[in-house]
């Protein structure tokens, strides 16, 4: 990227995605992702006759840090900023070849987050990405109305977020983003949201959010009836366990009755890839295993940089054994779609 001309929003885009990729929180990166949104809504241009005037910095959404890329990138050099972030984030997140043939296997993601609910990101933003990074599909999957500390979606929000993503696929075909929900497992086993609307959705990844320290007898009975329903297509970051920040230990339940029974009615066991989480861990991953799951392997990306992510997750179904095959995730979208609704795994797939 030397001499020629440097995209100043492609500049400023890559640089939030190192910073989420590197683990930053939202707000330090939202000054990069206002700034090439501000540049992307400008009119064919405004902004060299701008950045030639020097009222660049005095764009709405633009800083003085956000400015000086911009200017770089302009002036044809590759951003200072941008240059030291590649030299310290820009490399491999783990080393060597672990997860990396199995990364290359997978097709999707089937569980993220927007800025409807917990994430830092637009739809169409997080599409976007998740199709930059290769794969051909990915599933939208914001919270539940009960979740409202992440903004969990009512019915009726997520009725209108249906139209669009509809929308978003008009623009990205042929990559498809399928519509989904991560639904709260209430204390009773019941789901958070409409039969009829989860019934509509291509993917539902239900995972256990409240009351994580609750006995084994009654935990186990509340996971069963989630894994159990046939509308549950994934069952998400299963021990609920956090490895950073406001540490957690694993909620108490039988994983010999659960992973039957996912194995039972062909709800995938989800191996959580956030590096806070890595959920489930590798002996309870070896025990679905021999169980007969199947798995998805998912970002649970709350930020576009967070897709990244799976490459975590790859490399532990790669060190406990699970064969391709087992994993949703590599299968197309329309498998996967015909699966969720019907239960027939692709020719080929299963234990
Ligand atoms: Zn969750
Ligand atoms: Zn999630």
């Amino acid at each position: 990227m030397h001499g020629g001309y440097v995209d100043p929003v492609a500049a400023l885009e890559r640089i939030a995605f190192l910073l989420e990729r590197q683990g930053a929180v939202t707000y330090r990166v939202q000054a990069f992702r206002t700034a090439a949104a501000a540049l992307t809504a400008l009119p064919a241009g405004a902004l060299r006759e701008r950045a030639g005037n020097g009222t660049l910095g005095r764009l709405k959404g633009l800083g003085p840090k956000t400015s000086r890329v911009v200017e770089e990138a302009l002036a044809g050099e590759r951003p200072a900023y941008l240059a030291r972030l590649e030299e310290e984030a820009g490399g491999p997140l783990v080393e060597g070849e672990a997860g990396r043939a199995l990364r290359r296997a997978l097709r999707g993601d089937c569980h993220l987050h927007s800025d409807w609910s917990d994430g830092g990101s637009p739809v169409e933003e997080m599409a976007r990405t998740a199709r930059d990074l290769g794969h051909a599909w990915c599933a939208l999957t914001d919270h539940s109305p009960r979740l409202t500390v992440a903004r969990g979606l009512t019915a009726e929000r997520l009725r209108n977020q249906l139209a669009v993503v509809a929308e978003v696929n008009a623009r990205l075909a042929p990559f498809r983003l399928l519509t989904g929900i991560e639904c709260d497992v209430l204390d009773d086993g019941s789901l958070d949201q409409e039969p009829e609307l989860l019934d509509e959705l291509d993917v539902v990844v239900a995972s256990v959010h409240s009351k994580l320290r609750m006995d084994a007898g009654p935990m186990t009975r509340r996971m069963l009836a989630a894994v159990r329903n046939p509308l549950v297509d994934v069952l998400g970051h299963c021990t609920g366990r956090q490895l950073t920040g406001k540490l957690r230990p694993e909620s108490e339940f039988d994983a010999a009755e659960v992973f039957a029974a996912c194995a039972e009615h062909r709800t995938a066991v989800e191996i959580n890839c956030r590096p806070d989480r890595l959920d489930p861990p590798r002996r309870l991953l070896r025990q679905a295993l021999d169980a007969g799951t199947f798995f998805a392997v998912d970002s649970d990306a709350h930020a576009p940089g967070q897709l990244d992510w799976q490459i975590y997750g790859c490399a532990r179904a790669e060190e406990c054994g699970v064969p391709t095959e087992r994993i949703i995730n590599t299968w197309t979208a329309r498998q996967l779609t015909t699966w969720t609704r019907t239960g027939r795994p692709p020719r080929g797939a299963g234990a």
